[in-house]
């Protein structure tokens, strides 16, 4: 079972979209950490603990505490167990890296562009730019883990230089990217550059497998004949069925993005008092399904669920869904021509 543990609400960034909503100063009690592990553990199969926030490094003590905990569970009961943590990428010594390599973390790594364009989308809370620090960080990751993979949040006003990200990344040693679009953005006046932008990284994308250095660029990566013959079809998280996000105060959501302050009491799909709510979980389900039914989107069932203006968020995952297949439909002639 996956149980992603949200380890604090806290974060030292103020990024313009963050889903996380309001920051304060709550975190995972030892206790509740613990609980939750029991719960990854609860399940036959193998385990995965992840690590997520605010910003879990800012939790680090408890994120290695935790960690050394559920890989001394695993190794006794002859467990498989994986561990994965999303961060910003701006607390990061080489305490923190020799921690990781050793717990074979795979780690995802939010960077939204170059310097000026992280500077903008993802400042300190101070106001002062992340962009220097993240990028120099994002070479350390390059150079000490193996595997891990950079999270873009991408928007119209980061369409522009994304190419040029992109690439520098690949320069790097990055060979995984994710273009994660924000869907609650103005997209309207942005679909010719948008349309632009994705054929052009769909073709590096499908260039790049035909090399010994591929540059994995999901979502395209995924409709590229290699990987679509392996593949059983996406369906995004578990939701709740084998996989959940605990909150710092142990409720439970289907999915970490869920989770924002911990308010939504709609969302939620049980807590370690109560248990799992099956009931709610069987209609969230249902409620998403009929949500993105109506609008053709396929993918992650939370998407139905996240707050706003739900109709226009779906209205551009539709969007980016024909985007992206019409781009990776261009990058295929291209390549076999
Ligand atoms: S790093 Fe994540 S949690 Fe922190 S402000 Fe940005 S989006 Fe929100």
């Amino acid at each position: 079972m996956k149980v992603c543990l949200v380890l604090t609400h806290q974060c030292n960034l103020g990024c313009s979209y963050c889903y996380a909503g309001e920051k304060f100063k709550s975190s995972m009690s030892w206790e509740i950490g613990l609980r939750s592990l029991r719960l990854a553990f609860s399940r036959p199969g193998p385990v995965e603990v992840s690590f997520f926030g605010g910003e879990p490094m800012i939790a680090f003590d408890s994120l290695a505490r935790l960690t050394r905990v559920a890989s001394t569970w695993a190794s006794r009961a002859g467990r498989e167990i994986r561990f994965s943590m999303t961060t910003n990428a701006t607390i990061l010594k080489d305490k923190h890296l020799r921690f990781l390599r050793h717990y074979n973390f795979f780690v995802g790594v939010s960077v939204d562009g170059v310097e000026e364009v992280q500077d903008t989308q993802r400042p300190f809370l101070s106001g002062r730019g992340s962009g220097q620090l993240v990028w120099r960080n994002l070479e350390a990751f390059c150079h000490q883990l193996e595997d891990f993979r950079v999270l873009m949040v991408i928007r119209p006003g980061t369409l522009e230089s994304l190419p040029q990200a992109v690439e520098r990344m690949y320069r790097m040693g990055v060979s995984k990217v994710s273009l994660l679009p924000d869907t609650e953005a103005d997209w309207s006046n942005s679909r010719a550059l948008l349309t632009r932008v994705y054929q052009q990284l769909a073709r590096v994308c499908f260039l790049s497998m035909l090399t010994d250095e591929p540059m994995w660029i999901s979502p395209f990566v995924e409709q590229h004949p290699a990987q679509l013959a392996g593949s059983e079809g996406s369906g995004g998280c578990g939701f709740g069925a084998d996989e959940l996000a605990v909150s710092p105060a142990g409720h439970f959501y289907p999915c970490a993005r869920l989770v924002g302050p911990d308010r939504r009491t709609e969302v939620r799909i049980g807590s370690l008092a109560d248990g799992l709510d099956w009931e709610r979980i069987a209609q969230l389900q249902l409620q998403a399904d009929e949500k993105m039914n109506s609008c053709g989107t396929g993918g992650c069932k939370c998407l139905a669920l996240m707050p706003g203006d739900q109709q226009a968020q779906l209205a551009n995952v539709a969007m980016f869904t024909e985007i992206t297949g019409e781009a990776c439909q261009n990058a295929l002639e291209m390549v076999a021509a």
